[in-house]
């Protein structure tokens, strides 16, 4: 056997085993470098599509390193931000400055303190504003959207992700469909809104609102006579006259159309001061255009209505317009408030009837709050509950309309029910946030007292709130507790001994005899409006309120004398001895929100 030939066979087909594994791996290698370039040129392409996408946007979207240098900007971004070539994986030049509620911050600045603020890497801040670059000095409103991720150490290590979308145009838009067209006021639209707002004031001070239309005369046959040009003139000058007017005057106008504005007066003491307006601009307006050197007799019929004279603040608007079409019907330049007639307060007593069952369910009704003062100290030592009813039809109701319907259909019950249990909600967070701790006291009506249960329910309620019955007064009404004495006391009996106070309401406008009074189980005694209202003037009201105040005192009652609307009534109440007072010139009712700030201070 050739044994030499043999081993040079067995070499030979290693070598060719080698060299196939060699050339295995070749190809292996190049197939790899094949893919990877493959997938390289996908995820380019796949990059470019995005870049696409984000620069198609009109969302500026920026890509930053922790260390501020730009990874990504789309088109939009570009142009925002005006940034000059050569901007990638640079630092920013200038760092855009942003304002999210009040104060401007650089943006890695802001960023940085939204970090420490919250976890979540993804925040959005709308209504922002953006100084873009020191070019520019207007800023530009955006919403404001950032999100933070990490890319891995060769971008730095993390990245911040920022989207603007520029809000201006919409804010332009906006703003045109809010002004004139021509003449760049605030239109009837946003008259509208705005009265809204002024209408939410109106309770909190004792200004009338006043709203003022002012119309030109014949300014159709003018501008037949005039031209169009020159009748546009004449609107754009009188817009300008009316503007000016309105900030030494402090109003608001509007033009609501064609040649008719509107102004809002907030804050009016009498109807002379708006008559007075009135005829300044009806007499600026005569001599206020020349055409040739010669002026034009411009006339202007002005519709005025007043809160609360001429009416609800849902149909005021509508009463400016009546009160001027009025005017317009008795000639030109006519002056015209609108008077509410009898029909504004002649609800429908169906219509409130058949509201009244939902009104709870739908939140109509609200709590006000009325300041009960000590005499001597003038501070709030307790405060009356009075209902309200802001009705979808009929605007804010007066519960003297709405109280009485309730008695008849048996409702009041309910209403009762729901007024103390408000109240002692609201005595519960005045405990828990710390304020002053006063007595409430709740109107009730005969009927709630006879239905079976009510001192149960009162006792229940007081139990599940846990509130103090001490902070809890009961108010009934003179003419009720005559009218039922015997069950009248046994209940009012019953409510004391839950640990709660009884006043009398309305004192002197009953007949309640004195024995009746002298057993009559209330603490307190509130005297009636009505005796007060003339007290300044009538020596014989003086007297009464005087010996009533004594009398109350004799049987150990103390003493609210109710409807003081100045300071020359809290004199002479309190020189009668009186322990209480409580009436406009102190605060008119409030609700919760306004109420609760005269308690903190
Ligand atoms: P009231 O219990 O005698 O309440 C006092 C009324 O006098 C309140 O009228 C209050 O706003 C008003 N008033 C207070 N100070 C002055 C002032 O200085 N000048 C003038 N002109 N008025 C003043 P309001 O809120 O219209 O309530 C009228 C009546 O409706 C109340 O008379 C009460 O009898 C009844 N009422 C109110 N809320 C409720 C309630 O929740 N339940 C029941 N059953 N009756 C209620
Ligand atoms: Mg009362
Ligand atoms: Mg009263």
């Amino acid at each position: 056997m050739d044994f030499s030939l043999d081993i040079n066979n067995l070499r030979t087909f290693e070598n060719i085993i080698i060299l196939l594994v060699l050339f295995l791996l070749l190809l292996r290698i190049y197939l790899l470098i094949k893919e990877k370039k493959k997938l390289q040129k996908l995820i380019e392409k796949k990059v470019k599509i995005f870049q696409k996408a984000f620069d198609i946007s009109e969302d500026a979207i920026l890509i930053l390193s922790d260390k501020n240098k730009v990874i990504y900007a789309n088109k939009s971004m570009i142009k925002l931000l005006d940034l000059d070539e050569g901007y990638m994986l640079e630092p920013l030049k200038y760092m855009p400055k942003v304002k999210v509620k009040k104060d401007w911050l650089e943006l890695d600045k802001f960023i940085k303190k939204m970090h420490k603020a919250t976890d979540d890497k993804m925040q959005s801040f709308p209504q922002s504003s953006l100084l873009p670059n020191n070019k520019n000095s207007k800023n530009i409103p955006i919403n404001l959207y950032i999100d933070s991720t990490s890319m891995g150490s060769e971008y730095d290590l993390w990245c911040n992700i920022i989207s603007m979308h520029d809000l201006s145009k919409e804010k332009e838009r906006l703003t045109a469909l809010h002004r004139h067209k021509l003449t760049h006021l605030p239109n009837q639209l946003q008259a509208l809104q705005d009265l809204n707002k002024f209408y939410s004031q109106i309770h909190l001070d004792d200004k009338k609102l006043a709203l003022v239309l002012v119309n030109i005369d014949n300014f159709s046959q003018l501008r037949a006579i005039i031209g169009y040009e020159q009748a546009n003139i004449i609107l754009i000058k009188f817009a300008k006259y009316l503007e000016q007017l309105s900030k030494r005057s402090s109003f608001y106008v509007y033009h609501t159309f064609h040649n008719n504005f509107l102004l809002i007066i907030p804050s009016v003491e009498s109807s002379d001061e708006i008559i007075m307006l009135s005829k300044e601009i009806q007499k600026q307006l005569v001599s206020f255009y020349k055409m040739g050197g010669v002026a034009l007799h411009l006339t202007a019929s002005i519709g005025i209505s007043i809160y609360p004279e001429s009416g609800s603040t849902l149909n005021l608007f509508d009463n400016a317009y009546k009160a001027l079409a009025e005017a317009e019907k008795n000639g030109h330049g006519r002056i015209n408030i609108y008077k509410t007639d009898t029909l504004e307060h002649d609800y429908d007593e169906l219509a409130l009837y058949n509201g009244i069952h939902e009104a709870i369910d739908k939140n109509e009704f609200e709590v006000y709050y009325q300041p009960i003062i000590e005499v001597g100290t003038e501070d709030i030592v307790a405060a009356e509950a009075l209902i309200r009813w802001r009705h979808p039809q009929y605007g804010f109701i007066p519960p003297d309309v709405f109280v009485p319907i309730m008695e008849k259909t048996g409702f009041i019950v309910e209403l009762g029910r729901y007024v103390l249990e408000e109240v002692l909600k609201q005595q519960k967070r005045w405990e828990l946030f710390k304020f002053k701790q006063i007595e409430i006291s709740i109107n009730m009506s005969l009927l709630e007292i006879e239905t079976e249960g009510f001192v149960e329910n009162v006792a229940k309620q007081l139990a599940y709130h846990q509130i103090n019955p001490e902070l809890i007064k009961f108010e009934i009404t003179e003419g009720s507790a005559m009218s039922s004495e015997e069950q009248v006391d046994t209940q009012l009996l019953a409510l004391k001994k839950l640990g709660v106070a009884i006043s009398l309401d309305d004192f002197g406008t009953g007949y309640t005899s004195f024995s009746y009074l002298k057993k009559f189980p209330a603490d307190i005694l509130k005297i009636d409006k009505t005796l007060v209202d003339y007290i300044l003037v009538n020596q014989e009201d003086q007297r009464i309120v005087k010996a009533m105040i004594e009398l109350g005192h004799n049987l150990g009652m103390k003493i609210v004398v109710e409807g003081i609307e100045n300071k020359r009534m809290v004199q002479i109440v309190s020189s009668y001895g009186c322990d209480y007072m409580q009436g406009y010139y102190f605060s008119k009712p409030l609700p919760v929100f306004e109420f609760q700030k005269l308690l903190r201070r």
